[in-house]
C-alpha cells in the first residue's frame, strides 16, 4: 500500500502551523526537525520538507500529491495545481508600499516607478489590468529597503502587521492580494490517493470547525428556560438537565465564535448564571 505524499515547508513562517494541523488531525509525524521526508505511524501519510517557492512545482510534477504553501505562492507560480481548502492560518497580503513622504492618492501614482518585489508575475497582472506601465524590479529578500537604498521607488511586499514597513519609511497603498495557507493537489491524483486526501480533509474540516465553536453550559432558571433556548443556536436543540437545586436546569449547546459576545450578553440579561465556554477539540456534524 502507498501513502499519501505530503509537500510541506521546511522551516519558516508556515513549517509550524502545518505540522500542528497534521497533529491536530490526529496524524503523529516522527522527527520532524531538519529532515527530508519523514512518515506517519497511524496514517498513511509520508512528508517532505521543501522550500516553499518549490511546493506548487513538486505537487504539479507529481513528486508530492498535495501540499501546504500559501496562496501568494501559488497564484505567483501559476503552476497546474489545485487549491482544495483554505487552512486559517499564514495569514498576510500581497501589497504595494511607497515611501511615507510620497503623495498618493491613486494607482496612476505609479506610472513609470520603479517597482521592487519577489511577486513579479502578480505584480504585473496588477498593473496590467490597473492600466499602469511601470518597471518591475525582481529581487529575492529584503525588498522593504529597496527604496532606501535607492534601488526602486516603490516596493510590492507581503505584509502582516505593517510594522516592517513602518520602519522601513513606507506606507501601504494598496493590495493586490489577500492571502493565506492553502491546500493544493495534483490534479491527475489516483483514486487511491483521492480516497486517502478525502479522509485528511474530513479530519481538517472538523479542526477547522471546533476552532470556530465553543461548547457552551449555564445553569437557566425554569421559569425562563424557553427564552433561553430560544437564544441558543446550537447544533441541533440544546441538552437540557435538571439541576439538584429545584427550579434551575443546566444546559449545554455549542456556539459559534462570531455569534459569541452578543449571545452571552443576552442569556446573562435572560437570567442565565454560571456560565462556562470551553473549547471543542474536533467537531463533525
Ligand atoms: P523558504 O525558505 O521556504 O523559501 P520564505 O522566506 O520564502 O521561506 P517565509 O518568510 O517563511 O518564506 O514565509 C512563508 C509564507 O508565510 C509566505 O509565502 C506567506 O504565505 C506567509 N506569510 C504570512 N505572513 C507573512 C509576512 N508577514 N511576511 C511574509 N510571509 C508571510
Ligand atoms: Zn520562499
Amino acid at each position: 500500500m502507498s501513502n499519501l505524499r505530503i509537500a510541506i515547508q521546511k522551516s519558516g513562517r508556515l513549517f509550524e502551523d502545518s505540522v500542528q494541523l497534521l497533529k491536530e488531525c490526529g496524524i503523529d509525524l516522527r522527527n520532524v526537525k531538519d529532515r527530508l521526508r519523514t512518515e506517519s505511524d497511524n496514517f498513511p501519510l509520508e512528508v517532505f520538507f521543501l522550500r516553499d517557492d518549490d511546493i506548487p512545482q513538486y505537487v504539479e510534477d507529481g513528486v508530492a500529491d498535495i501540499g501546504i504553501v500559501g496562496e501568494n505562492v501559488v497564484f505567483e507560480k501559476n503552476r497546474q495545481v489545485e487549491i482544495t481548502e483554505k487552512l486559517g492560518f499564514g495569514k498576510c497580503r500581497l501589497s504595494i508600499a511607497v515611501p511615507r513622504s510620497q503623495e498618493y492618492d491613486s494607482i496612476k501614482c505609479l506610472e513609470g516607478k520603479r517597482i521592487a518585489t519577489s511577486y513579479p508575475h502578480m505584480v504585473t497582472s496588477f498593473l496590467a489590468k490597473n492600466n499602469v506601465t511601470a518597471e518591475i524590479h525582481e529581487i529575492s529578500g529584503s525588498v522593504e529597503i529597496a527604496p532606501g537604498i535607492g534601488l526602486a521607488d516603490v516596493v510590492a511586499d507581503l505584509v502582516s502587521s505593517g510594522s516592517t514597513l513602518f520602519m522601513n519609511g513606507l506606507k501601504e497603498v494598496e493590495t493586490i492580494l489577500n492571502s493565506q495557507a492553502v491546500l493544493i493537489k495534483n490534479k491527475q491524483l489516483q483514486p487511491f490517493s483521492i480516497s486517502l486526501l478525502d479522509k485528511l480533509l474530513f479530519r481538517i474540516q472538523a479542526v477547522k470547525k471546533a476552532k470556530r465553536n465553543k461548547y457552551i453550559l449555564l445553569n437557566a432558571p425554569n421559569d425562563n428556560l424557553e427564552k433561553i433556548i430560544s437564544l441558543l443556536p446550537g447544533m441541533k436543540s440544546p441538552t437540557v438537565l435538571p439541576l439538584a437545586e429545584s427550579g434551575w436546569s443546566s444546559i449545554h449547546s455549542v456556539l459559534s465564535e462570531d455569534q459569541f459576545w452578543e449571545c452571552i450578553e443576552n442569556l446573562k440579561a435572560a437570567g442565565a448564571q454560571g456560565i462556562l465556554v470551553v473549547p471543542i477539540e474536533k467537531m463533525v456534524i
